[in-house]
């Protein structure tokens, strides 16, 4: 990973050259912000969701993927979204008003699909390790209207692996 350049021509400010390093507990997380930035068009020709309409899409995802649905909160003030368990662990999902987008609700409720699945079974489990970018790029395929081939050139364009373990 070492000779790894952001493809992305100019980075993101946010960036920095930063997918270049690599996070040691989740190697894979910064260069797949980078890729979603890739997507960004997304975002932008989007106006925001309201929270409700987040909650049903998180919930569809979760029930496709035979996973238990999350309760989506406000997480206005954050600056990233959030996914995590509760201290009853059910998962939630915290959603600050500037990421209601359609590409970080994908990105979120495939969290909680690939916890609630994976994260006992793995040994070493990353929190977005090649099992995630797979199950990413499937729902990215069907929610976004992406074709898959096109997903995973990207991917491998950011030298991202996405074969589950
Ligand atoms: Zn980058
Ligand atoms: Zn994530």
């Amino acid at each position: 990973m070492a000779d790894f350049k952001c493809p992305l021509d100019p980075p993101p400010l946010w960036c920095e050259k930063q997918c270049e390093k690599v996070d040691k507990n989740d190697p894979q997380s910064i260069r797949l912000y980078c890729l979603e930035e890739s997507l960004v068009s997304f975002r932008r020709e989007e106006t925001p969701l309201p929270l409700n309409e987040c909650r049903l899409l998180a919930e569809e995802i979760c029930k496709e993927y035979k996973s238990p649905i999350p309760e989506i909160k406000d997480g206005r003030g954050l600056k990233v979204a959030k996914c995590s368990f509760d201290g009853k662990k059910k998962l939630v999902i915290k959603l600050p008003r500037h990421l209601r987008y359609r590409i970080a609700v994908l990105h979120e409720a495939t969290h909680c699909v690939v916890q609630y699945h994976y994260r006992d079974k793995e040994s070493g489990y990353q929190h977005h390790g090649p099992t995630y970018i797979r199950y990413l790029l499937d729902v990215y395929a069907r929610y976004l209207d992406i074709p898959i081939a096109t997903l995973e050139r990207a991917a491998t364009l950011f030298q991202l692996d996405f074969k589950p373990v």
